[in-house]
């Protein structure tokens, strides 16, 4: 009998195995996942400034410092409103073969036993859960990504479509004009919301992309792949891209109740992706780390625990972001904010902080963005 299994290795499932071993020395932590590592994930590799405090929380707070920071964002609104600014805490780039097998790694080290293993049925008795007919456990993580198959398990729907962006991921190589020090958002009017990035990893190289809402993309009529690709080259033509390879983003608007009985729903499979920015590393982390707690802190249904501490983590974030996701179904909108973040730089950073991490909206900014939107005409 496992005291958590936790099934799928990424951020979120690493960071309940990691968590629950630092407050449980003594836990048998069990970590499934259908690939070995390392293993890829199309992702824009960005690791927001926010994830290294959770990294440091985790007890690792040098994971990433070997790789360079970057000091700089570059965003292009919908209509063209360019802002760029020294971020207020540097993010980092870095490919997820190397991310996420760092964390693995890591929690291998602390004693989680770590198995290849794709997980197929669950069946929920009074006081565990059997995985696969062959794998007891008192708790689970469910942290299999956005296609989830232990959500479906447990009964939970899918996040709707119209929650439900998709995005392409490539490697190119930097030319030695391009700014190697500056993360780039190039948002696009046509078919918004829809952006492309690149992002520089610091050894010559960029992650770039581009993403979009599924809805928006069935509403081309064309081949998704054709949309996607085309438009990454179309935007960031200068920066051929290699290694494609895309996949869903379940937005958190759409987000379900986080679990059911003694299974918790973490990261990608609990919908937490942020609406505005496709981020969803940082919310990941956080949500992992809470349900290794509630696992471990727990002697019942570690559920309520584990909604609890969501609701006080990101409770207040993830209303904020409810609200601008809808506002942001008008261009002229994000026009707004990028156009004040231009000229105020506590703006920039408070925006990078919504984006990016829990941040929330004070009720002045709210107003100083609708008033310049009204302005504007409510484009
Ligand atoms: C193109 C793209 C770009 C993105 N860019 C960024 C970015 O720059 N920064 C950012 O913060 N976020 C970004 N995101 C979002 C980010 O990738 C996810 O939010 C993040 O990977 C979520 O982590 P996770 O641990 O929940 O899931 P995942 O990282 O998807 O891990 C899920 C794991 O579960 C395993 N698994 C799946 N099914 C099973 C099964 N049945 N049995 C066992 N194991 C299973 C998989 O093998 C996988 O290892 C991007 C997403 C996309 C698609």
């Amino acid at each position: 009998m496992w005291d958590l299994a936790i099934i799928g290795g990424g951020p979120a499932g690493s960071a309940a195995a990691l968590r629950a071993k630092q407050l449980r020395p003594d836990a048998r932590v069990l970590l499934l996942d259908k690939a070995d590592f390392p293993r890829d994930k199309a992702c824009g590799d960005g690791i927001a400034a926010h994830c290294r405090e959770e990294l440091a929380l985790l007890g690792l707070p040098d994971l990433i410092a070997d790789y360079r920071p970057v000091q700089r964002l570059t965003v292009v609104s919908p209509g063209g409103v360019r802002v760029s600014a020294t971020v207020a805490r540097p993010n980092h780039v870095v490919p997820r073969t190397v991310f996420d097998a760092r964390l693995v790694d890591a929690a291998r080290a602390r004693g989680v036993e770590v198995r290849r293993h794709r997980v197929r049925t669950l069946d929920a008795h009074d006081d565990h859960i059997v995985i696969d007919g062959t794998v007891a456990a008192r708790a689970v993580v469910a942290a299999d990504g956005a296609n989830s198959t232990v959500r479906r398990l447990i009964g939970i729907p899918a996040t709707p479509e119209k929650h439900t962006a998709i995005a392409v991921r490539g490697y190119a190589d930097l030319p030695a004009a391009d700014d190697d020090d500056a993360q780039l958002i190039a948002m696009q009017e046509d078919g918004w919301p829809a952006y492309a990035w690149s992002f520089p990893i610091g050894d010559g190289t960029a992650n770039v992309g581009f993403g979009m809402l599924l809805p928006r993309l069935h509403a081309t009529g064309l081949p998704g792949r054709e949309v996607l690709h085309g438009r990454l080259a179309e935007l960031l033509p200068h920066l051929p891209a290699r290694d494609l390879r895309a996949h869903h983003l379940p937005l958190s608007p759409g987000r379900p109740r986080p679990g059911v009985g003694r299974v918790m729903l973490v990261g990608d499979a609990a919908g937490l992706i942020n609406p505005l920015t496709g981020e969803g590393i940082y919310y990941a982390l956080v949500s992992g780390r809470l349900a290794g707690e509630a696992a471990v802190q727990t002697a019942g249904d570690p559920l309520p625990a584990y909604r609890r501490g969501l609701r006080k983590a990101l409770g207040r974030h993830l209303r904020t972001t409810d609200v601008l996701a809808w506002a942001a179904q008008s261009s002229g909108f994000i026009d707004a904010a990028i156009g004040t973040a231009a000229q105020r730089k506590e703006v920039f950073d408070l925006l990078v902080d919504v984006g990016l991490g829990a941040g929330t909206v004070p009720l002045p900014l709210a107003w100083a963005v609708a008033r310049r939107w009204l302005l504007n005409g409510k484009r």
